[in-house]
């Protein structure tokens, strides 16, 4: 796709509300001119997570995570970063002007922006038909019979599809569109007679939607027992793949995020009616098994995972290779099993929400549940069905390899089945490991995603070099001679891309950062951020500069001294104390 010009992502960046963008993902307080909240990015308890509205930039001090309002777009929302301007422009109602275009790109995104107006089109229509038509009364009937409100089915845009075989096909074509077009949103299908019909016809329409809220198909649900399937999803096309879809999480993300974890459900319904109940953190799978997109997209915001499913599904395969990806994403993978035939729709229905609450918060991680599964289940009153269930779970705990909670769970085992628990651990060495890990199953992961865990701290030497950098931008005038006298060798390999930078921007850093380079703009970021608290001198920089010669001169001693350069060696360290005995003094004057 065709650059946008600069002034586009200048005019975008001027537009818009950082603080807005922010504040789904966390509360932000306001001290002093910045505001403050818990870091989205990693767990905290306190706030050390800075947003500054003036610059759109924000920081964190535990995790680091750092960037403008762009970035943190891209990072929360899983964006890249033309969809992160792109996003934004159309929030805040900038035009985007773009370095002259590729022909065949331009009319490709045409035509998805086309696709998308179609079927949000077609998402309203089906919405007022459920509200103003008589013949959707029972398809009201049905929705108020599960409980679900009008708040909550207009907020998630649910719809009825007439039962006529053409009026999507009909209405669209007279809008303009054409029939590859409505073919290729999924709404329209051939017949034997080669043909064209309507796809959704008397069925209740929920619209599926990215995670920028545009619609990309529907799941539509039978008005009738006789009509199959119970549900109709649109087909996987050019917009819609249901691998990498969760219903709802355009509503949940923010929730998600603020929540610090994400409840997964398998229906439609069931979305609605635990949003309807306030559990806003809830995404469907849709009837699927939960794939590594999916947690992909989930691993961006948050690190916990409720999976409120039925017991049976929670064994099956698709689930332990699913707790494999999450443990490749540091995802923590829980169930919440729901009892048999109850899904979360019904069990809110007959006023279960404290029940519901009680079976999230007492969720188990995947092992754990399968193994008290096996108990429950087996015959532990003959030697047969204990045996039978020692073999049942051993492979579990052999797949669990050797973590913190594995023991306590052959304890647990031992002491149900009545045995030692030395001959369980036995047991689980000798079994087969369940579907060897692929380490390669976690897929491509999202674009622009960053491990969520904290970075490992910095060391003196990077601590230095950027409280120095930071000052030298602070006070450019005082700063320039120390940003012309460091060299490489002063920095750690992180520092020096920023030297390089601030040689040639140090009046203005944040102008013109190369989009590409993500370390040095997240490092550029954090120095101009914290070179607004820095208290900037001329001898605090002279401090921190002699600091970094010191160590220059300590790297130089011991390269001279593995060469057997001895001159070399003893001349360097003759300097080397002449420089600590100033750095002694100016510290004793608290420079
Ligand atoms: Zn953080």
């Amino acid at each position: 796709m065709a650059r946008f010009t600069d002034e586009t992502k200048e005019r975008v960046k001027q537009a818009a509300d950082i603080v807005e963008v922010v504040s789904p993902y966390t509360d932000l307080v306001r001290r002093g001119k910045d505001l403050w909240g818990l870091c989205p990015f990693h767990d905290e308890r306190t706030p050390s997570f800075k947003v500054n509205p003036q610059d759109k930039l924000y920081f964190c001090f535990g995790c680091q995570a750092s960037g403008d309002v762009l970035r943190f777009v891209e990072e929360k929302e899983g964006l890249s970063f033309p969809e992160a301007v792109e996003m934004l422009a159309e929030r805040y109602g900038v035009e985007i002007e773009r370095e002259s275009e590729d022909p065949r790109a331009e009319e490709a995104r045409r035509r998805r922006a086309r696709l998308w107006e179609l079927l949000e089109r077609t998402a309203k229509f089906y919405e007022r038909y459920l509200w103003e038509a008589p013949k959707a009364h029972k398809a009201r009937a049905y929705l108020e019979g599960r409980g679900l409100g009008e708040e909550v089915l207009r907020r998630f845009g649910v719809g009825m599809a007439p039962s006529a075989w053409d009026q999507v096909l009909t209405g669209s074509q007279r809008a303009g569109f054409k029939v590859d077009e409505l073919q290729a949103a999924g709404l329209v299908q051939k017949g034997r007679q080669g043909g064209d019909y309507d796809r959704f016809r008397s069925r209740i329409t929920f619209p599926i939607r990215d995670q920028r809220g545009r619609v990309l198909g529907f799941g539509a649900r039978a008005l009738s027992a006789a009509s199959k399937p119970k549900y109709l999803n649109s087909p996987e096309g050019e917009l819609y793949r249901k691998s990498n879809t969760l219903y709802g999480i355009d509503r949940a993300r923010g929730p998600i995020a603020k929540a610090r974890r994400a409840v997964v459900v398998e229906g439609y319904t069931d979305v609605l009616a635990l949003q309807q109940a306030g559990v806003e953190e809830t995404v469907a799978i849709m009837g699927t098994a939960i794939t590594p997109e999916q947690l992909t997209m989930l691993a961006g915001l948050t690190d916990v995972v409720v999976l409120a499913l039925d017991a049976d599904r929670a064994g099956a395969d698709a689930m332990i290779r699913a707790q494999r990806v999450a443990g490749g994403k540091g995802l923590d993978l829980r169930v919440a099993a729901m009892p048999e035939g109850e899904d979360p729709a019904d069990m809110l229905e007959a006023g279960g929400l404290d029940r519901f609450h009680e079976l999230v918060e007492g969720a188990i991680d995947l092992p754990s549940f399968r193994v008290r599964t096996a108990l429950g289940r087996g015959d532990l009153g003959s030697v047969a069905g204990r045996e039978r269930t020692l073999a049942e779970v051993a492979p579990v705990l052999a797949a669990m390899g050797e973590v913190v909670g594995r023991d306590e769970l052959i304890r647990e085992v031992a002491d149900r089945l009545d045995t030692d628990p030395s001959l369980v651990s036995e047991r689980v060495r000798a079994a087969p490991r369940e579907g060897s890990a692929e380490p390669g199953a976690a897929g491509n992961g999202a674009k622009g995603s960053t491990p969520q865990v904290a970075k490992p701290p910095l060391t003196p030497r990077e601590t230095r070099e950027r409280a120095l950098l930071a000052m030298c931008i602070a006070d450019p005038k005082t700063g320039r001679p120390f940003i012309e006298r460091l060299t490489e060798e002063h920095l750690s390999e992180s520092g020096r891309p920023a030297l390089r930078w601030l040689r040639e921007h140090l009046g203005n850093p944040m102008a013109g950062l190369p989009r590409d380079d993500e370390a040095l703009t997240a490092l550029i970021t954090q120095l101009v951020m914290s070179s607004e608290r820095v208290p900037a001198s001329a001898g605090a920089m002279q401090l921190n500069f002699d600091l970094l010669e010191q160590q220059r001169l300590e790297d130089s001693i011991t390269a001279a001294q593995s060469a057997g350069d001895y001159e070399a060696g003893a001349r360097l360290s003759r300097e080397r104390a002449q420089l600590t005995d100033r750095i002694a003094y100016a510290e004793t004057l608290g420079a």
